[in-house]
């Protein structure tokens, strides 16, 4: 069984809820009966992330997050990174801190590395332009990303990238998405992820930031049991995320499908009561979401 859980819903600048990351993982049989999954993944872990952690850790069924107290970082295995904005990449540095110097061994050579899976431009540019900064500097030396990552770059294809296969069944599916332009389309790098069930063939896609952009997503939306989608509940005039009024615009069994994430702090204001009808609702933080059984 794999399994996802928002550590937040909230858009990059909410407060009331935490970053858009989310964590997946994967189940011998179910939460309901395994003390732990054997495998996890982040996609994305920005600023509030650790926060968040910090909370579910606290809560039944992920408890085995949790080390005296802390957050056992140890189990955090992968991390998947769709784009650079610091609500989805900034809470690597403590993450990667807290396995070598709290819970690792630098001297001893004990050091915990999880994967971190991207495109080969987002991992030279998260290097050299986000984590190098805090991270380069050790006692005696100076260190590079694979001294706190076990490094897995996505290899190109002629229409995308070669999907991540997690545990020989799950393949995550990275695709280009319109977020931010610099002079054109798909020129600062950014994805979304469409997650397969080699066994069972479903799939569920998971937009990442992005405009709306109908037309591209489509054939992957139309064949997805559940649909993530990124939400802009106000309107403005250049925006670089999917705006409500224009996820409206879909079909209506895609939008009951559709999950609504990475929204601002004013979900709740009656004008977004129709939000649960229209559409499969407002992504719930902390609620383990079924992918496939
Ligand atoms: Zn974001
Ligand atoms: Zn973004």
């Amino acid at each position: 069984m794999l399994t996802l859980t928002f550590l937040g819903v909230g858009s990059a600048f909410a407060k009331r809820n935490h970053n858009s990351n989310v964590l997946i993982e994967l189940w011998k049989n179910s939460p309901a009966v395994d003390n732990q999954p054997d495998e996890t993944m982040l996609i994305d872990f920005g600023c509030a992330g650790p926060m968040a952690l910090h909370e579910l850790k606290e809560r039944a069924g992920f408890r085995y997050l949790s080390r005296d107290g802390k957050i056992n970082y140890r189990n955090i295995q992968r991390i998947l990174v769709t784009h650079q904005h610091a609500d989805h990449i900034g809470g690597l540095e403590e993450l990667a801190l807290t396995n070598v110097f709290v819970l690792g061994d630098l001297d001893a050579g004990d050091v915990f590395k999880p994967q971190i899976i991207s495109s080969m431009n987002i991992l030279v540019n998260l290097w050299d332009t986000s984590l190098k900064g805090g991270l380069s500097p050790l006692p005696g030396r100076y260190a590079m990303l694979q001294d706190y990552f076990n490094i897995h770059a996505l290899r190109p294809t002629p229409t995308g990238y070669r999907p991540y296969i997690l545990a020989d069944r799950y393949e995550f599916d990275i695709f280009a998405t319109d977020h931010v332009r610099i002079e054109r389309k798909y020129d600062w790098p950014s994805y979304g992820v469409e997650i397969r069930d080699l066994r069972g063939g479903e799939s569920v896609f998971y937009s990442g930031d992005t405009r709306f952009d109908f037309e591209a997503y489509e054939e992957r939306m139309e064949r997805s049991k559940i649909i993530f989608h990124d939400a802009q509940l106000h309107e403005i005039t250049s925006p670089v995320h999917a705006l409500l009024s224009e996820l409206r615009t879909m079909p209506r069994d895609i939008k009951k499908r559709a999950v609504l994430y990475h929204y601002g702090d004013d979900w709740d204001h009656p004008q977004f009561a129709f939000v649960a009808d229209e559409f499969a609702g407002f992504a719930k933080p902390h609620h383990r979401y079924v992918l496939f059984e």
